[in-house]
């Protein structure tokens, strides 16, 4: 598959009162055409500032980001204008990103009406197909978005999305804010819209379970850095650095009669301080494998499988035992 989107040594850095806060710290990605990457990591490990920066929303301070080969990086607005079309965005809440004086059918046509594609008329047309695909009723055009629910309003956001067919669809936590029905139904329709149109989705979210279930390769983000990097069912299936072990293993599971099972997290601590990253390997400090030499050098990211990376000085590839999931259909 042809490469859409490529990452290379990317370095956001914020500077704040407190100081200079290391968001993300030399991430490299890749992104084929019509492919989901899963971005999965705990709230605050930087995986929303990647995410921005990749959308030209934060400015990086070292790094590249190519978009069909072309180095989009540090482009003006102008310049950036064409390639704009080519990314759009979901976020967790659509309340945020949904201007809420506007009418649907308005916020769905607006990035065509930015861009000058078609006319008022053909703008229309256009909207009420994408809000026939998301599995929005016609009545909708006119109505707006606080007189429906939470699971509605996102179909209203991926419809604006869309609008501008674009190549790329980074969804930030798109799925967070809903309960887990909605979630299922929003998944699907994001499934189906990919099969439809082979558009590709970076998927940020911070529970492996969501991402589970679209991405075809995962990364996992640790304190601004990526920590393994897998085919989705072998990052699922063997993960090998003890972070993701953990994040695994912290998955709410349920047992076949669909009672939960309580959850039980082996990850102890919190997130270092992004201020102070530790010396080393940044997951030391809560690796229950962690020895000495973990304190004090940083091990790389390094290929243990055919398109499998693991940041670790002991990668071990641990078979999991096969949780039973959310039932979604496919
Ligand atoms: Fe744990 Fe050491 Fe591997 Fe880091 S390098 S994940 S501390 S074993
Ligand atoms: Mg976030």
């Amino acid at each position: 598959m042809s490469k859409l989107l490529e990452v290379r040594d990317l370095r956001v850095r914020y500077r704040t009162r407190r100081g200079l806060l290391h968001a993300v710290d030399g991430v490299n990605l890749d992104l084929a055409v019509g492919e989901t990457l899963g971005l999965v990591g705990e709230s605050g490990c930087g995986k929303s500032s990647l995410a921005k920066a990749i959308m030209r929303l934060v400015e990086p301070e070292a790094g590249h980001i190519r978009l069909n080969g072309h180095d989009i990086t540090h482009l003006k607005p102008a310049r950036l204008r064409p390639y704009r079309k080519q990314f759009q965005m979901v976020f967790q809440n659509p309340s945020d990103s949904l201007d809420g004086r506007q009418r649907v059918g308005d916020l769905i046509a607006e990035p065509l009406a930015l861009h000058r594609v078609g006319h008022r008329s053909e703008r229309k047309q256009a909207v009420l197909a994408l809000m026939e695909q998301v599995g929005l009723h016609a009545s909708a055009y006119d109505r707006f978005p606080h007189e429906f629910s939470g699971g509605q309003r996102q179909r209203i956001a991926i419809a604006r999305a869309l609008a501008l067919e674009p190549a790329l669809i980074v969804c930030d936590e798109p799925v967070s804010a809903l309960d887990v029905s909605l979630q299922a139904q929003i998944l699907n329709l994001l499934s189906r819209l990919q099969q439809e149109r082979g558009v590709s989705y970076l998927f940020v979210s911070h529970d492996l379970s969501v991402v589970k279930y679209l991405a075809d390769r995962i990364a996992v983000m640790y304190l601004g850095q990526i920590v393994e990097y897998a085919i989705a069912a072998a990052l699922w299936n063997a993960p090998a650095h003890p972070y993701t072990q953990a994040l695994i293993a912290a998955v709410p599971q349920t047992d076949p009669h669909n009672h939960r099972i309580e959850n039980k997290p082996i990850l102890s601590g919190e997130l270092p301080d992004p201020y102070a990253p530790p010396e080393g390997c940044r997951f030391h400090g809560r690796c229950p494998k962690a020895q000495a030499v973990c304190s004090t050098q940083a091990p790389k990211l390094e290929r243990i499988a055919p398109g499998h990376q693991v940041a670790c000085h002991f990668p071990t590839a641990v078979e999991q035992p096969q949780p039973v999931f959310l039932n979604l259909e496919r």
